[in-house]
C-alpha cells in the first residue's frame, strides 16, 4: 500500500528561534492527533539537527530541501548526501521548480542528485511541473513526461519504489492560484500511467505523488480525496503549525 505523505518545505525562511519554536509546536501537536499520513519537516540546511534530532522522538521525518550533486570536497557552499545521512535525514526535496529556476539545475542534474540520495539511504522527493506558457499551449503533458523520464526512468523498479514524486505546476508555486482537483488528479493519473508502461502497475500503484502548488487548509481535503494524489508538498502554509496541522489533518 502506498503511502499518504504530507511534506512541509521551509525555503528559505525563518530565524534559528522561531524554527526551533515552529519544529517543537509541530512536534507537539502532532503528539494528539491519529495520523494517517506520514509527516515530513524540510528546514533549511543550519536548521536541520533541530528538527532531525526532534524527529528522532517525534511524529515526523527529517528533510531536506537539497543536495549536492557531488560527493565531497572541494564545492563550496554545498552539502552531500553522505552529510544528511549522517545527521539522519530520511527525506530530500529535489528539482525543485526554484532551484532549476534560480540554479538552473537540469533534469540530469537531478538524475545525479537523486542516485545518491538513494544510496545513502534518503527517499528523494522529486519535483516537477510545468510553467504557465506550459499549459496554456497545451505542452504540460509533454514537459512532465521528459522531466520524469530524463530524471527518473534511468532507476531500477527497486530503486524508484523509493522515490516520492511531486506534481507542483509552476504557476501555482506560491501565487495562491491552486490546480484543480481535476487538474491534479489528470496529471497525477499520466504520471502514474508512466510509471506503469515503464515499471509495470504494481510498481507504479507503490509510488506516492504529491501535489504542491498553494495547497491549503481548505482546499487540502478535495485535492487529497483524488484516488491519485497522495498528499502534498506544502510551502507557505508549513509555516504556520494551525496550518500544516490542518492540512496534515484532511486525511
Ligand atoms: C513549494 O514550495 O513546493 C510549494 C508548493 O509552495 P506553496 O505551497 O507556497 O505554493
Amino acid at each position: 500500500m502506498r503511502r499518504n505523505i504530507v511534506a512541509g518545505n521551509w525555503k528559505m525562511n525563518l530565524s534559528f528561534e522561531l524554527a526551533d519554536d515552529l519544529v517543537n509546536d509541530i512536534a507537539e501537536k502532532l503528539d494528539s492527533v491519529e495520523l494517517n499520513a506520514d509527516v515530513v519537516i524540510c528546514p533549511p540546511f543550519p536548521y536541520l539537527e533541530l528538527t532531525s534530532d526532534l524527529a528522532q522522538e517525534s511524529n515526523f521525518f527529517a528533510g531536506a530541501q537539497n543536495v549536492a550533486s557531488f560527493d565531497n570536497g572541494a564545492y563550496t557552499g554545498e552539502v552531500s548526501s553522505k552529510m544528511l545521512a549522517s545527521m539522519n535525514v530520511d527525506y530530500c526535496i529535489v528539482g525543485h521548480s526554484e532551484r532549476r529556476k534560480y540554479f538552473n539545475e537540469t533534469n540530469q542534474e537531478i538524475a545525479t542528485k537523486i542516485t545518491k540520495l538513494l544510496k545513502d539511504d534518503i527517499k528523494p522527493i522529486f519535483c516537477l511541473g510545468e510553467v504557465l506558457e506550459e499549459r496554456e499551449s497545451g505542452k504540460h503533458f509533454d514537459v512532465v513526461q521528459k522531466q520524469l523520464e530524463e530524471s527518473l526512468f534511468n532507476l531500477t523498479s527497486q530503486e524508484i519504489l523509493n522515490v516520492v514524486i511531486a506534481y507542483e505546476p509552476v504557476w501555482a508555486i506560491g501565487t495562491g492560484k491552486t490546480a484543480t482537483s481535476l487538474q491534479a488528479q489528470e496529471m497525477h493519473a499520466f504520471i502514474r500511467s508512466l510509471l506503469d508502461k515503464k515499471y509495470g502497475n504494481e510498481v507504479a500503484e507503490e509510488i506516492s505523488i504529491l501535489y504542491g502548488g498553494s495547497c491549503n487548509a481548505k482546499n487540502a481535503k478535495e485535492l487529497f480525496a483524488n484516488k491519485d494524489v497522495d498528499g502534498g508538498l506544502i510551502g507557505g502554509a508549513s509555516l504556520k503549525a494551525e496550518d500544516f496541522l490542518a492540512i496534515i489533518k484532511s486525511f
